[in-house]
């Protein structure tokens, strides 16, 4: 069986990595689809965003990254797959996720959301809290998954057209 876990991933966190990595030891296929929350601003674009977690499942034989500025629902049609998996770290998370498991469902009735905790490791973790870190030139080694650290970097430099000292 395959899943959807869908996300802005501004950037991908260990938090997400996690929840990733736990739900492909048990589905077939994890498929990372990356999206534009029309909630929220970006300061990764969505091809960076995508090139990062592609970065970060390097080698992971089950799971594939993709992206999208349409609707979750249309990536689900067009992948065949109705199953979408959310982390959820606290009860704020819980209250917006259930909320946007509703929606989905109102525009495709086929679709149902499976909702993981966050590992108590990680619960505090989100890409708010890296960005933050990064806009002071902070270290973010161990809150972004390892094999992501060099496209970040690069990312970065590419930005900064200098040196980024991770
Ligand atoms: P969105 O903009 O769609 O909410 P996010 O990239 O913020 O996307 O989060 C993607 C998913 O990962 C959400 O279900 C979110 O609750 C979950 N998530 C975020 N941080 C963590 C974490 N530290 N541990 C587990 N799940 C997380």
């Amino acid at each position: 069986m395959k899943v959807i876990v869908t996300g802005s991933f501004n950037p991908i966190t260990k938090g997400h990595e996690d929840l990733i990595l736990r739900a492909a030891s048990i589905f077939d296929e994890v498929i990372v689809a990356v999206f534009n929350n029309v909630d929220k601003k970006y300061e990764f674009s969505l091809t960076e965003r995508e090139k990062l977690c592609r970065a970060a499942f390097v080698g992971v034989r089950n799971v594939r990254t993709v992206s999208s500025d349409g609707m979750v629902v249309d990536l689900c049609r067009e992948e065949n797959c109705f199953l979408l998996l959310r982390g959820v770290r606290d009860e704020s998370d819980l209250r917006y996720e259930k909320m946007m498991s509703e929606a989905n469902k109102r525009f495709e009735p086929r679709c149902e959301t499976l909702f993981m905790t966050a590992s108590e490791k990680y619960e505090r973790l989100s890409s708010t809290a890296v960005r933050k870190i990064i806009s002071g030139n902070g270290s973010f080694i161990g809150l972004i998954p390892e094999k992501a650290e060099k496209c970040l970097v690069e990312i970065l430099e590419e930005r900064k057209g200098g040196k980024y000292e991770k």
